[in-house]
């Protein structure tokens, strides 16, 4: 049986850039997250796009068909929030995998789709162009290309050039200056939080806002890092699209969740970046997961094995992670409560994440929270889809980028890691050509 179901997996897998069949799943339960309902039989597929969900296969439908023997189906997954270079490593040499090995380990872990919110501009703008133009290889990127932010500020220490603003008038210049490269999103920083006891320069609200007036005048969506809830007031109030990572540990003053839902602002929590290096300190055996084990190499799990966590370097952001962990899951949670939409992202490129692996962490973060599961899927599928404007998923008419898992989310939102398969506009991915790691 189990050789028969690999065999044909492999013949429904077609090398990327062919033009996508048109295929039929049978024997699916289908979990459509957007509106929490449930489908028993069969998805047609037509031309890489979702045509029609039936109790049984269309008797006039003669193309390939997988029967899945009752395993789970949902859309495919997306990190909102990611640095697309590699992985980074405590204590040794980052696992450098560029935006090409990136987008292979995503989609082989699940997730199809990526926003890089900033690399090295050019490099990045021009890989997107690049998939636009020939089709993805791996999961499809979105990117910002800079990350924007004052003389000083978050962003500029890293050595990657970025675009500086410190002034309303610097803001207009160099956002209208990107808007003709056309980015998915504009990304600044506007952080007053010091982190043990370290502040850096950001820029002030009337630059922030220039900021985001601007994107908006060219139909660009706008994500705001922001370190305190008044930095996430401020955002709100100026028109972000998107505020990410969580502040604490105070909770967040009462008018700001009915501030997001009015707004229509969505939250990226990063919840996974906030806590999971010292988590990994705690609990070692989070290093041995077998989709980790897959997809990041021995010697790197090994240096999180041995960090030493009384470094200096490390210490005071373990304490931080410590402090703000469970303040800011009880935040997440009555955002969420509220009604504040929440997309997964995860902050790939720093330490405790793991590109691709690590959005199913911040799933089962976001469970841990109290999210209910249909609600953690939202943030990771048709909630993405809404905020990427790219419409993928199990209704008709949605691109059928999908996992086929071997157990219910629903029962665990860990089940989200049990991937039988990954489909991509219609076309079952071969996995195991992603392996370039
Ligand atoms: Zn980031």
């Amino acid at each position: 049986m189990k050789s028969l179901k690999h065999s044909l997996l492999a013949l429904l897998a077609l090398p990327a850039g062919l033009a996508a069949q048109d295929m039929a799943l049978t024997g699916a339960v289908v979990l459509d997250p957007a509106n929490e309902s449930i489908h028993r039989g069969a998805v047609v597929i037509r031309g890489g796009r979702i045509a029609e969900l039936a109790d049984a296969l269309p008797a006039d439908f003669d193309g390939p068909t997988l029967n899945l023997g009752g395993r789970y189906v949902i859309p495919a997954l997306a990190d909102v929030h990611t640095h697309s270079f590699g992985n980074a490593s405590p204590g040794g040499m980052p696992q450098m995998l560029g935006p090409q090995g990136t987008a292979n380990v995503a989609l082989y872990t699940g997730v199809a789709f990526v926003l890089d919110l900033f690399s090295p501009e050019d490099m990045i703008l021009g890989f997107r162009d690049g998939q636009r133009a020939s089709g993805p290889q791996g999961a499809l990127l979105f990117a910002a290309g800079p990350c924007l932010t004052a003389t000083s500020g978050h962003c500029s220490e890293y050595g990657v050039p970025t675009r500086i603003v410190d002034t309303p008038e610097d803001a207009r210049r160099e956002v209208t200056e990107l808007a003709g490269k056309v980015p998915d999103v504009v990304k600044i920083v506007y952080d007053h939080q010091s982190y043990g006891g370290r502040s850096m320069p950001t820029v002030d609200l009337a630059t922030l806002t220039a900021v985001l007036e601007t994107a908006r005048q060219h139909g660009i969506r706008t994500v705001v890092h922001i370190g305190t809830w008044d930095d996430v007031r401020d955002a709100v109030q100026a028109g972000a699209d998107a505020v990410t990572h969580t502040p604490g540990p105070a909770p967040p003053p009462v008018d700001i969740a009915t501030l997001m839902v009015e707004a229509g602002t969505f939250h990226i929590p990063t919840l996974a970046v906030q806590s999971e290096f010292v988590r990994m300190l705690d609990e070692p055996g989070l290093l041995d997961d077998p989709l980790l084990v897959e997809t990041v190499p021995e010697a790197l799990r090994d240096i999180y094995r041995g960090v030493d966590a009384s470094q200096p370097a490390f210490e005071s952001w373990l304490e931080y992670q410590r402090i703000l962990a469970q303040p800011t899951r009880d935040a997440v949670k009555s955002l969420a409560d509220a009604g504040v939409p929440m997309l997964t992202g995860t902050d790939g490129g720093n330490p405790g994440i793991f590109q691709g692996y690590s959005v199913h962490r911040e799933l089962e973060l976001l469970e841990a929270a109290g999210l209910p599961p249909w609600a953690a899927l939202r943030t990771a599928t048709t909630d993405a889809a809404r905020f990427l404007g790219h419409r993928w998923g199990v209704e008709p008419g949605d691109e059928a980028t999908l996992l086929v898992l071997d157990a219910s989310p629903l029962d665990a939102i860990a089940n989200t890691k049990r991937i039988h398969a990954v489909i991509q506009a219609g076309t079952v991915v071969d996995r195991e050509s992603l392996r370039t790691w």
